[in-house]
């Protein structure tokens, strides 16, 4: 930017207003707190729990030096009328109940705070940081590269939630999301939904996880190579804790992992090798795919229409011993094959190693290639994925942020790698919780000497995703929005004329928005819920689970809320004693606990309470299949603790002010006697007991 440039005069004229009226609001706001003090009025609550906290006025000149903006720091505040503050009316009086001083109205105050931009903390965005850049200029919104000591509206992190300590506005990372990508808790999210669907969930390949199942994989793959004596696999044996292809391998039969002979030091996942890849240009690619994943509950999930296809450098061969370690004809990562002579860079999104994904399925498409199935098929994998990961990213996100406490609410771009076969269908490869956002490649200018220089396709395809995210996720939208509304309602008889005569036209979001191109995020959920929303069983267990869990802030249920589980939802009966159920307990407990690493605390996590309810589920409904038996559970379960719920409802009147009470040392008490014409399971499922859900977001 340059100095005296518009773009600066409005950057100053937006940090002077953001400021004055910053500096406004907490003196108003002390001086509420004053008012109240003084008179013992009740009046409003000063604050509702999760809003933003009341900041101490710095004097306006130190602050903007700190924030450490581009700007002079000798440059007097422009005589700018400020923006009204929190509880300030547009001439800086305090107002009450939503209206302003006389010669204004509340409306006009929601308007001059809803005409701001939006603010957005940039120094915690690491990579992605020239993206989200280019993105908050395209929207006119303001950056804050150095932090700010007041809350903005949206902080952008480029690797986790915890990045930063935030209690307010949005964060673009969900806690736990890192730990639930990695490739054995994926690969174990996945391996529960495959049990219950195995049908739904055949886009990921067939894995183990190492070394715990390392017996496992020998005995059955043995017994298929028995049955199939013609059967030649291959396997990829991938660390749980690499990326971009690091310490992967190829190989043709299980014992030749012990020759790696790292299994102890470095967990993995082995999985099957997809050998028969669709090529273009004789070449395999993978392609990667943002997916917005808006908000876990309710659930919301986007995908952007366009992606970026990595291309490996070397002709495709189906493996065999003579080219299992070649790295640039089997693994497609950017990061591997830039390194080979042979990698194109490409200014163009349709030639070189890095291509749009429009760009190969207009391609296919000139082949006579159904595009439409190709689609609709990657948002079916997208949406079941998402479905597998949600139920334990809630057990980390009421650890993190518990109901009740103040926090920001989340959101978060995940990059999904997914390989198309020759016959098109999409296999989940995995996902990233942090996919790279950089819009720059290096470029070897002389031998070993490398220069990072733009790169358009993925400027193209990234920017698009960060801005377009952003827009979704505008704080202030919702303001302009109804305040253009507003402003087009018919004016009401009792209306204050005065205020008819100042309403002037917002610069609305409609108007902010009109030099930029549509949306490129599509949303898929809820939109197609009601076709996935069968699938949820997993998430409604979680559900129980959390509901269990009893102390704020844990994620694994200590025995006496597993007893208590078991009792509230009346599940032991002559065959399942309370004993039965310790034992039951302490068994998986401890097998789980074995496996994980995370000892952090101790107790049942919620893969360990999924591998009890499963048991619980078969010992009770023998004959069915295990979805419907696992669903038959649940119904069971919903049932009992929604009646529960009522009978606290009309004995007291606890825990009305929305969502179920705390659970209470009161819920291990085993009410009296079962409910009295408890429908049977089926009856149960039929009739749809409305569960109680825990709010996230
Ligand atoms: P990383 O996180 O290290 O990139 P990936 O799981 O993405 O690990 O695997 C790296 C590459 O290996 C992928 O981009 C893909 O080209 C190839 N690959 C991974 N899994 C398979 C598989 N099951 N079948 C065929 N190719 C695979």
């Amino acid at each position: 930017m340059q100095p005296g440039s518009p773009e600066r005069q409005q950057a100053a004229q937006w940090e002077a207003e953001a400021a004055a009226a910053e500096v406004a609001a907490a003196e108003a706001e002390a001086a509420m707190k004053q008012v109240r003090v003084d008179t013992g009025a009740a009046g409003e609550p000063e604050h509702k729990i999760g809003e933003e906290q009341p900041k101490v006025a710095a004097p306006v000149q130190s602050r903007a030096a700190e924030e450490g903006d581009a700007r002079d720091s000798t440059r007097q505040l422009p005589t700018l009328k400020p923006a009204p503050a929190r509880g300030n009316c547009a001439h800086g009086k305090p107002r009450s109940k939503g209206r302003c001083c006389k010669r204004t109205s509340g409306r006009r105050c929601e308007e001059l705070r809803a005409r701001r931009p939006v603010t957005v903390d940039s120094s915690k965005a690491r990579t992605s940081l020239d993206a989200l850049k280019i993105s908050i200029r395209q929207l006119k919104w303001k950056e804050f590269p150095f932090g700010r000591r007041l809350p903005c509206d949206i902080y952008w992190h480029g690797v986790s939630f915890h990045d930063n300590d935030i209690f307010s506005g949005q964060v673009n990372k969900f806690p736990g999301m890192t730990e639930m990508v990695r490739k054995i808790t994926l690969s174990r999210a996945v391996r529960v939904m495959q049990d219950l669907f195995p049908e739904e969930y055949n886009f990921y390949p067939r894995s183990w996880i190492l070394p715990e199942e390392f017996q496992l994989f020998v005995a059955q793959v043995r017994m298929v190579k028995d049955g199939d004596p013609t059967w030649k696999p291959t396997f990829i044996v991938k660390p749980d804790s690499g990326c971009q292809g690091d310490g992967i391998y190829l190989i043709k039969d299980p014992s030749d992992i012990r020759l790696a002979g790292t299994l102890q030091s470095r967990p993995a996942v082995v999985q099957e090798y997809i050998c028969k890849p669709l090529l273009i240009d004789k070449l395999k690619f993978d392609i990667r795919l943002y997916v917005l994943l808006k908000s876990l509950d309710p659930l919301e999930i986007y995908i952007a229409k366009d992606g970026l296809s990595r291309f490996c450098t070397e002709p495709y061969q189906e493996p065999s011993p003579k080219n299992l370690h070649h790295i640039f004809m089997h693994l497609t990562n950017y990061s591997l094959n830039i390194h080979s002579g042979n990698f194109i860079h490409s200014d163009s999104v349709n030639t070189g190693s890095k291509r749009t994904f429009s760009s190969i399925l207009g391609r296919l498409s000139s082949k006579g290639v159904d595009i439409k199935k190709i689609w609709s098929d990657i948002i079916s994998l997208v949406i079941k994925t998402v479905i597998a990961l949600t139920p334990e990213l809630k057990v980390f996100y009421q650890s993190d942020i518990p109901a009740g406490r103040p926090g920001p609410t989340c959101f978060q771009i995940l990059g999904f790698d997914i390989l198309l076969m020759k016959n098109l269908k999409p296999i989940l490869l995995e996902v990233n919780a942090n996919p790279s956002m950089r819009i720059e490649h290096e470029q070897e200018l002389s031998p070993g000497v490398f220069e990072n220089v733009p790169s358009l396709v993925d400027e193209e395809v990234k920017v698009a995703v960060i801005r377009d995210t952003l827009r979704l996720m505008d704080p202030l939208k919702k303001k302009r929005e109804n305040q253009s509304r507003q402003l087009e309602k018919p004016l009401a008889g009792k209306e204050d004329p005065v205020e008819s005569e100042i309403a002037v036209p917002p610069d609305s979001s409609t108007s902010s928005e009109a030099h930029l191109p549509s949306i490129c995020l599509k949303q898929v959920f809820p939109k197609y819920a009601k076709q996935f929303n069968y699938l949820r069983l997993v998430d409604r267990m979680a559900n129980l689970f959390i509901r269990f869990l009893g102390i704020k802030g844990t994620m694994k249920l200590g025995p006496t809320g597993f007893r208590t589980f078991i009792r509230n939802c009346r599940l032991s009966s002559s065959s399942l004693s309370m004993a039965a159920v310790d034992i039951l307990y302490i068994d998986i407990t401890r097998r789980w606990n074995s496996m994980t690493l995370d000892q952090r605390d101790s107790g049942m996590c919620l893969q360990a309470f999924i591998e009890a309810f499963f048991y619980l589920a078969q010992k009770k409904f023998k004959m069915l299949p295990l979805h419907e038996q696992v669903a038959s559970l649940i119904d069971l379960c919903e049932y009992h603790l929604s009646l529960l719920d009522e009978k606290r409802l009309v004995c007291g009147r606890r825990g009305t002010s929305g969502g179920r009470p705390p659970y209470t040392p009161q819920d291990a008490a085993p009410f009296a006697q079962p409910a009295e014409g408890i429908p049977q399971p089926h009856a149960i499922s039929a009739s749809k007991p409305s569960y109680y859900r825990r709010p996230l977001s």
